[in-house]
């Protein structure tokens, strides 16, 4: 069969674009490597707890078409609704998150130095905007946040030097400037319209946040094909299709996983590869503990270097169907060592994603435009968060699936 569209990856990208294609093509067909859908956004309740296995998941977004989609399939009488309580573990005190606006939760002599580290930072000083992150970071917040967290705490997040990575998804993180600094601080307050996202967010009543991803999949089942890993796509340049393991072809196909993953798969493209290397991820280890804790942190940042894991969840202040002990944390691949973890607490087990963040090194905007330009030409797209290899959340892939749905001619 000619398929319309083949689809690589039942995430929650291939699941929505799957739905929404289907609206208006007859053949689609979505391939999905491992046993069950869902990719990142999975949920497994073990020991009674809700464990989301690609790391802590929270659904908010700034796009009412995303609201919609989901509330369509997962009503919003079944989220709780909550203000988000993080904090980051800095000079052994647990403050709010975002650092900037809550150096005043600091003892008085750690605020001063804090403070004394903004003012002086060199875009107040007015030196020109630098380029790559490290610098980025040092310019905009001054030496002792940079030292003491957005430097470790990113080595430990991304597993490379943040000298390496470039600004383009800074948007991620908050813009507080020095004048705002000092008000908090002298005002003893924030301004939670300040975060760059989830001052609030939803979270399913029942299930994990898989339980979003399940439920916009329930009609779709029947288009997936499980097990099956897309590993050689040819294009036949004849006919203007694809084929797929030398047995699925279509018109179109629409890759939702990492592109460098697909190199070899792609038959070596050599013209490309400069551009394919450039194309990274890192991976992180999930890993559920039991251990009492009685404050209200839905999660917490551990800049700490010594430590291993960068963050810790505590389930049942953001899913109260999950017994009330357990706690996960996240972990870098490359720093996890199960002989020397450092988070203290009764072990239940450990999940391994498959590609958690797109690294946003020098130049991975460039490479990606470079790849999809090529293979736009072939009718292969990239959508989502390894399609367009972009610091996508959940409910940017589903606004850029409805985007192509609805701009595909
Ligand atoms: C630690 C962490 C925390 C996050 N927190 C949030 C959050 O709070 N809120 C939020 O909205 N988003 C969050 N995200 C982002 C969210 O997980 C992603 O935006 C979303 O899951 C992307 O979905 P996707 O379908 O594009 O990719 P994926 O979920 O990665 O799905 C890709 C699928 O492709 C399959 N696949 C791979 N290779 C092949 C192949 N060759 N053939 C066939 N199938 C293949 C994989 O098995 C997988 O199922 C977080 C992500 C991480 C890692």
């Amino acid at each position: 069969m000619l398929h319309d569209f083949i689809i690589i990856g039942a995430g929650v990208t291939g699941i929505t674009l799957c739905k929404l294609l289907r609206e208006k093509f007859p053949n689609i067909l979505v391939l999905e490597a491992e046993s069950e859908i869902g990719g990142l956004c999975k949920t497994k309740v073990i020991n009674g707890h809700i464990l989301d296995i690609g790391g802590g998941h929270f659904f908010g977004t700034k796009y009412d078409e995303v609201y919609q989609y989901i509330f369509k399939y997962l009503p919003k009488k079944d989220f709780n609704y909550f203000q988000r309580v993080s904090k980051i573990n800095i000079e052994n005190t647990d403050i709010d998150y975002p650092i900037e606006s809550n150096i005043w939760q600091l003892p008085i002599e750690k605020q001063i130095e804090y403070i004394i580290s903004v003012v002086r930072n060199e875009e107040a000083l007015g030196v020109k905007e630098p380029k790559n992150y490290e610098q980025w970071i040092r310019w905009k917040l001054g030496n002792k946040i940079c030292d003491n967290y957005m430097i470790p705490y990113n080595i430990k997040l991304w597993g490379v030097e943040p000298a390496e990575m470039d600004i383009d998804w800074l948007y991620k993180i908050p813009r507080v400037n020095v004048e705002e600094v000092i008000r908090y601080c002298l005002e003893k307050t924030q301004d939670v319209n300040k975060y760059p996202a989830h001052i609030k967010f939803y979270y399913p009543k029942d299930g994990g946040f898989g339980s979003i991803v399940n439920a916009i999949a329930e009609d779709e089942l029947q288009y997936i094909k499980t097990d099956t890993k897309a590993e050689k796509l040819v294009f036949d340049e004849n006919s203007k299709t694809w084929l797929i393991n030398d047995k699925y072809r279509a018109k179109n196909v629409i890759n939702t996983t990492p592109w460098n993953d697909l190199y070899k798969s792609l038959g070596e493209p050599h013209h490309l590869k400069k551009h394919f290397d450039k194309i990274k991820y890192n991976k992180i280890v999930v890993s559920l503990y039991e251990k009492t804790y009685t404050h209200n942190y839905h999660w917490r940042y551990i800049p700490n270097i010594t430590e291993q894991h960068h963050r810790e969840f505590y389930i049942h202040n953001f899913a109260p169907a999950s017994k009330n002990n357990g706690i996960y944390i996240e972990t870098n691949i490359d720093r996890f060592n199960k002989d020397k973890i450092t988070f203290q607490g009764r072990n239940i087990c450990h999940f391994e994603t498959k590609a958690a963040y797109p690294i946003p090194v020098i130049s991975h905007a460039d490479a990606i435009k470079n790849i999809l330009e090529y293979y736009k030409g072939k009718n292969l797209f990239g959508v989502g968060r390894w399609g367009q290899h972009q610091y996508q959340n959940a409910d940017v892939s589903i606004m850029e699936a409805i985007k192509f749905v609805r701009d595909f001619t």
